[in-house]
């Protein structure tokens, strides 16, 4: 399947692009500096950072959503897949850490650059996820063959090359592949669900709409160690994917219900940026909650949404990386949720 390297190269700018890349208003953004770019200039044998948190956890970084592992007693739990084409770089990561069977992949969420490498992992992993997650995943050909030709034509119009082939590979794809060879999860779940491994106890609690409808966070019990998916951007300007079901006021519901829950030493591997710990996720929540805000003031003064997303500026978060690429789609969303 070639839809996951085209989903890559689509990326590029900050490697959170939804699985599949659906009706997105704009076309490909320029490269900015982010963790994933700055991953893409090395060489391909050195992608890969890993760092050990507590306990039998680490995180480790690549190119795409950063991965959680857990090298248990008996066997390897892994938290999301990044891409296709570093999927097997990734395995030789986790042999660094452990020679025991890779037996779970978590999805957080059903984005390309977390659930491009199920391939690889789906020989020999079981694929746990939120329902949605399936859902969206199958649906992608449907989705892409509605979506994209239209798309094409623009970027034809546009001549923009690059982007009309990938597009019009992507739509080949779609007319091409079976649903069943998707790799998508052959588990899923509707709220929570526990795994036993050793004596570490790992919870997946699936959260109100936020960065998609599908979200799920992974809390590992005796490390204290959380994975929060793309429901955190560490110092880096979320996509929020409302085309998903993902909500500006979602993110603050889902926020509040994860602080409410984690100890206040646990540490916090975001899905993209560094990992952090429990300040990390109120300096995010902040973020949210001062978009919301200004969309909030703009409304009841009256402006436009054109006024208003054209002058919007929070110079507090310019340093957030992709605030460039991001900040204003934020803001739009915002807006249509500001009351
Ligand atoms: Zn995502």
């Amino acid at each position: 399947m070639r839809t996951t390297h085209l989903v890559a190269f689509l990326s590029l700018s900050a490697a959170i692009l939804p699985f599949p890349a659906r009706a997105r208003q704009s076309v490909v953004p320029k490269a900015t500096p982010s963790p994933a770019a700055e991953h893409h200039d090395r060489q391909p044998q050195d992608i890969f950072r890993i760092q050990p948190l507590s306990g039998a956890v680490y995180a480790l970084y690549g190119r795409g959503g950063n991965i959680g592992i857990f090298a248990g007693p008996q066997a390897v739990l892994v938290v999301d897949s990044q891409f296709k084409d570093i999927a097997p770089g990734i395995v030789a990561e986790i042999r660094k850490v452990s020679d025991k069977p890779i037996k779970f992949l978590l999805n957080t969420h059903h984005h390309g650059d977390h659930v491009g490498g199920n391939e690889v992992f789906k020989q020999f992993a079981m694929i746990v996820a939120h329902d949605n997650v399936r859902k969206r995943m199958l649906a992608s050909p449907a989705d892409i063959l509605r979506d994209y030709p239209a798309r094409l034509e623009e970027a034809r119009k546009a001549g923009n090359e690059q982007t009309a082939r990938t597009l019009s590979d992507l739509i080949e794809w779609a007319k091409t592949v079976k649903v069943e060879e998707i790799a998508a999860p052959v588990m899923t779940f509707d709220s929570e669900l526990r795994i036993h491994m050793g004596d570490e106890t790992i919870q997946v609690w699936h959260l109100p709409p936020a960065h998609t409808d599908g979200d799920s966070v992974v809390y590992f019990e005796k490390a204290k160690v959380l994975h929060m998916g793309d429901d955190l951007f560490n110092k880096v300007v979320p996509f929020i994917d409302v085309q998903s079901g993902g909500s500006v006021r979602g993110y603050l519901v889902a926020l509040d219900r994860v602080l409410a829950r984690v100890p206040a030493d646990a540490k916090v591997i975001p899905g993209h940026g560094e990992v952090t710990d429990v300040s990390g996720i109120r300096a995010f929540r902040q973020y949210i909650a001062d978009v919301l805000d200004a969309a909030q003031k703009a409304k009841a003064s009256g402006k436009s949404k054109e006024d208003f997303v054209k002058n919007v500026d929070l110079p507090a978060y310019k340093d957030f990386q992709g605030y460039k690429d991001r900040f204003k789609a934020n803001a739009a969303s915002a807006w249509d949720e500001a009351q």
